[in-house]
């Protein structure tokens, strides 16, 4: 999650949008695909001339030398019949490149490398090739991988990798055309220590092998971002016939009792937009340093432990993961900036199937802290900043650099009040309709408003009107048609705010039915200013400090940074170095540098917690911190 404004740099770029055809391998039988194929303003390479289809990879994990080594096979359609074939890359030893099955060495040179794009490599094709061998190894500061120690994972016997690959970091370990609007399907021979597992977002094994070598297949075609590889000492319990959990041993209990819901949500969810496409549909619990809530990487779910509150009070990740299997890794972003087609299809999908299984009142405690978010983000960005825009202009900068208030939350309420407006079986079928016809493609913001005057608008002006679709999309700030969310369960909590805000003390709160988000929205909303005497109060109540849903001790926190309540930074301490995900870290970080003390014991925890993290989210807290011994 990004906290920070875009800063809004909106270099005009031509794109350029060539039709393109190409077969993708679907399962066994091959599928005849057309679409078209945008210019990306994120990636070196051509695909518009010659198209990867699929990747063979093969790999040897080395722990001791944080590399991985070995083969990337391309299979390629040169469709222009054109001389080069342009790859994404970054940071990779490229040592030489073949073509074709009787391996005949070809030429290739890195071009000079770009902030966010990485290096050009240039590899000399023939017209008719249609394989390319590329044999390589990675750099231990892969911007995709992680490399745990031991001492840093649940069981603290075994070392852990595990990547990620979103929006542009593919290009850290595979050459690859590494756009969202290029598929491919991909088979993998990974090789790690014996006593570790691997598993990859493709067809996986339940069991530890014997000799640590692990075979890969996944015969849907995916974007690049979607690829993913995680081996540790990981072990998988059944949910359902179609869904598991796979963890480190000690957390595995933990983590298959908390999504016990997740076959009832696949249930859900093809209920409303049609067959789950992708097989299995496992969870990964990853260690604590994961930067992210999850990654809808297909068949298998990259999942953060601090969902695991006990209580299933966060599975609403499970359905937003879920989701991604349709709009996301179904329907594809064609290119980043159009990610809101990816997040706002999401959200707008993980709340119906929340309302499914938990009910409208329990879900639109969620809806409403969410729709809370998009306000305050759009009073506070400014309502006529293009960043709050759901179409981003991201040419030139940061394809990260987007606000997820916007992308997400304001995404969702888009859809919500076309729901509303149209009439929810008529969207339904709509979307339905929609996931079936652009399954394994990618979709813009002008696909997407041709496809939706064609099929809802038919031409009325006055429901073009009245539902403001282009205004949605491209226009700053919200449209004055959007629906409002309320939440009646949490007035009451409402009332008890003002209660304490007042100056009543915490145990006569009528707290005694509260439930999870009730709980997380009160010390969310709590007065942002509040006296040592209050806050000692509420925790000696209340005991936020102690529980265990992460979200509840974020906020609790962040209370306490911004109120420098120092009887809760032993507590803080310890939540800095133990998680890593960039959503609670990174705003405790930002508001501890906002003081010169703050700052002080920002810097002293950071040193020790810098090496547990991502280096995705040690970038972000560099730039917060001004870290000076910065690797990257
Ligand atoms: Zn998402």
């Amino acid at each position: 999650m990004n906290f920070k404004f875009l800063n809004g740099r909106l270099k005009s770029v031509t794109k350029i949008i060539i039709c393109f055809s190409f077969v993708a391998l679907a399962g066994c039988r091959q599928q005849q695909q057309f679409f078209k194929i945008a210019k990306d303003p994120h990636s070196w390479s051509n695909p518009q001339d010659v198209m990867v289809q699929h990747l063979e990879l093969e790999l040897d994990v080395d722990f001791a030398a944080k590399q991985l080594s070995g083969v990337a096979r391309l299979r390629i359609n040169n469709k222009a019949g054109v001389d080069t074939l342009i790859l994404d890359s970054k940071d990779l030893n490229i040592e030489r490149i073949t073509l074709g099955a009787n391996e005949r060495t070809t030429s290739f040179r890195l071009g000079k490398a770009e902030d966010f794009k990485g290096t050009p490599l240039f590899i000399a094709i023939k017209s008719l090739s249609r394989q390319v061998n590329i044999y390589y190894s990675t750099n231990p500061g892969a911007g995709a991988l992680q490399w745990l120690a031991p001492t840093q994972t649940a069981g603290k016997k075994h070392p852990f990798l595990f990547t990620q690959n979103q929006p542009v970091f593919a290009r850290t370990w595979i050459p690859c055309q590494d756009s969202p609007g290029v598929r491919m399907t991909y088979t993998a021979d990974i090789t790690v220590p014996k006593e570790l597992m691997a598993v990859m977002s493709a067809s996986n094994v339940q069991q530890k092998s014997a000799d640590g070598r692990y075979h890969f297949e996944m015969p849907q075609a995916i974007p690049s971002y979607l690829i993913a590889l995680a081996v540790g000492d990981i072990s998988f319990k059944a949910i359902s016939n179609r869904a598991g959990v796979y963890a480190e041993p000690s957390v595995l209990p933990a983590a298959a009792a908390e999504f016990e819901d997740t076959e009832k949500m696949i249930v859900a969810a093809e209920k409303l937009y049609g067959p789950y496409r992708w097989d299995r549909y496992d969870i990964i619990v990853l260690p604590p340093s994961f930067p992210f809530g999850g990654m809808e990487n297909p068949r298998l779910t990259f999942a953060t432990p601090t969902v695991l509150a006990g209580d299933k009070s966060l599975v609403s990740l499970v359905a937003h993961e879920l989701a991604h299997s349709w709009s996301g890794n179904l329907v594809t972003n064609s290119t980043w900036n159009d990610i809101w087609v990816n997040e706002g299809f999401t959200t707008y999908f993980e709340h119906r199937i929340m309302e499914d299984l938990y009910g409208f009142d329990y879900k639109e405690m969620f809806a409403k802290l969410e729709y809370d978010n998009v306000l305050q983000t759009i009073e506070r960005m400014g309502d006529t900043n293009p960043a709050t825009a759901l179409r981003q202009k991201l040419e030139g900068d940061d394809p990260d650099n987007t606000n997820s208030a916007i992308i997400y939350d304001k995404g969702h309420l888009f859809l919500r009040t076309m729901e509303t407006l149209v009439g929810r079986k008529k969207w339904d079928e709509f979307l339905k309709q929609y996931f079936a016809e652009f399954a394994f493609q990618p979709m813009d913001s002008e696909k997407f408003i041709a496809y939706f005057n064609r099929h809802l608008i038919k031409g009325n002006a006055g429901l073009a009107a009245k539902l403001q679709l282009e205004n949605w999309i491209y226009q700053p700030g919200l449209p004055g048609n959007h629906v409002v969310v309320e939440a009646p369960a949490l007035q009451q909590v409402q009332d008890e705010i003002k209660a304490f805000a007042a100056g009543g003390s915490a145990k006569e709160l009528a707290t005694a039915s509260w439930n999870s988000p009730q709980w997380r929205y009160f010390v969310k909303n709590l007065p942002q200013k509040l006296g040592a005497g209050q806050l000692a109060d509420l925790d000696k109540t209340f005991k936020f400090s102690k529980t265990g849903n992460s979200e509840i001790l974020f906020s609790w926190l962040m209370l306490s940074v911004k109120n420098r309540y120092y009887p809760s930074f032993l507590v803080l301490e310890s939540f800095l170095k133990r998680v890593g995900r960039l959503k609670f870290i990174g705003p405790l970080y930002w508001n501890l540098a906002q003081t010169a003390e703050g700052k002080a014991f920002a810097k002293r925890v950071y040193k020790v917690a810098r090496p547990g993290y991502h280096p995705l989210a040690s970038g972000a807290i560099d730039r917060i911190l001004k870290w000076e011994n910065s690797s990257r």
